[in-house]
């Protein structure tokens, strides 16, 4: 295969770490990625030189760092293919955009009688959100489940769409499960009965090209850090006219027009949506990351991280009592899986003392767990930094784990 590895690793300088005297073996990349010099440059760049809070001076500094910043925000359009600047608001992560919009359009569009819809596979911050809209508004939050494969049952949502229905939220990847979820046929139909839909992009962006307008998605929110950028920066799209029609989520500096104790008016679209003094450093570093990956193409790094996810596969179902939860047609390079009659902690301790990171516990999708009747898992989630022959460490420790539990 035409990928060369180990020249993309010597931009990771993390990777080359030792871990309890082992090369580092990171497995964790559904968490967080790590990120390449390039965005660390950026960022120390930015610090270095060109320092300012945007939007807000005549001064030489703040007009470049405002340049910058908007020039990010131009990078994101462009990445995920939105039609305007516009569209595209700055927050601090998936989180912090799921929030934003749960806040806003439930104020706008939710009340008694009326419905949101999710999935089972939500990240708690695709559920708790919703739920706490609901509940302030008297709204009722409906469920999609997923069968055994870990793939959405769609006959149920076709049935639980309704005149009720006042928005989607589902998860184009889950972050557990791995399973590629059919975002686009999921909007396709809610839009049959003018629903919108927000999709959950955060395991998306580093994994699929991601096109809104192909997607038809309404809104689409990501983080940075899962995504080879910093920590502190992420994305809410919105369609223009869904946004114009919402209520700004947070006041303060910045995102007003004209303010006096009688009466304030709002800032036009994006600014709207983003009160305070933004993360204009991680904007620029998300920048960087984008490009980085552009770099490398997204159809090579899937094909790649198809290869390493076929691997894995192979490798882990040779260790004898080994499980693996999430075994959709669709999936991303993130592996969930137990060993049976030994604890995920008492795994992951023994792999992390041989260097190798795993995640273990029920990955901020608790109901989940609950559908399988666990109270976690391990899970391996590969990077197109990830090698065949860390997959053999991981291998030859879940045999050593086997060894030490019985
Ligand atoms: N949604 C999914 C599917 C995720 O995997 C995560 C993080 O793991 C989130 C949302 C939350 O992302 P963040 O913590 O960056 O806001």
């Amino acid at each position: 295969m035409d990928f060369d590895v180990e020249k993309i690793r010597q931009d990771f300088p993390l990777l080359s770490q030792k871990v309890h005297g082992h090369p580092i073996v990171y497995f964790d990349n559904g968490a967080t990625t790590q990120k390449p010099r390039q965005v660390i440059e950026t960022v120390r760049r930015y610090y270095e030189e060109e320092n300012a809070s945007i939007h807000r001076g005549v001064h030489f500094l703040s007009e470049r760092s405002t340049e910058t910043y908007e020039k990010a925000r131009e990078k994101v359009r462009k990445y995920i293919n939105a039609a305007s600047t516009n569209e595209v608001i700055f927050t601090s992560g998936t989180t912090g955009s799921i929030n934003a919009l749960a806040f806003s359009f439930g104020e706008k569009h939710l009340g008694p009688g009326t419905e949101v819809i999710i999935t089972e596979m939500e990240h708690h911050s695709n559920i708790v959100p919703w739920q706490m809209v609901c509940e302030r508004k008297g709204a009722k939050l409906k469920v999609v489940p997923f069968n055994e494969k870990g793939e959405l049952v769609m006959a149920e949502f076709k049935k639980l769409l309704s005149d009720k229905t006042r928005i989607v939220a589902v998860t184009q990847i889950s972050n557990s499960l791995g399973t590629i979820n059919p975002v686009k046929e999921i909007i396709r139909l809610a839009h049959k009965s003018e629903v919108p839909v927000l999709v959950d992009g955060a395991q998306a962006i580093p994994h699929e090209s991601i096109d809104v307008r192909d997607l038809d998605a309404d809104f689409y929110a990501f983080s940075g850090h899962k995504a080879y950028g910093p920590n502190g920066i992420g994305v809410l799209y919105g369609k223009e006219k869904l946004l114009y029609d919402l209520p700004p989520y947070q006041g303060g500096g910045d995102m007003v027009d004209c303010v006096s104790f009688e009466k304030t008016t709002y800032d036009q679209l994006p600014f709207k949506f983003e009160a305070g003094t933004m993360n204009y450093i991680g904007a620029a570093g998300l920048a960087t990351a984008l490009d980085y990956i552009s770099g490398i193409g997204l159809d090579r790094i899937r094909e790649y991280e198809k290869y390493l996810l076929e691997y894995a596969t192979m490798k882990l179902m040779t260790v004898s009592g080994l499980e693996i939860y999430g075994n959709a047609a669709e999936k991303i390079s993130t592996i969930s899986f137990l060993m049976d009659g030994i604890h995920p902690y008492d795994a992951g301790m023994v792999l992390d003392k041989l260097g190798i990171a795993v995640r273990t516990g029920t990955h901020c999708t608790q109901p989940v767990m609950d559908h399988f009747k666990i109270t976690g898992t391990l899970r391996a989630s590969m990077a197109f930094y990830n090698t065949t022959g860390e997959i053999d460490r991981l291998h030859a420790g879940l045999h050593r784990v086997r060894e030490m539990f019985g």
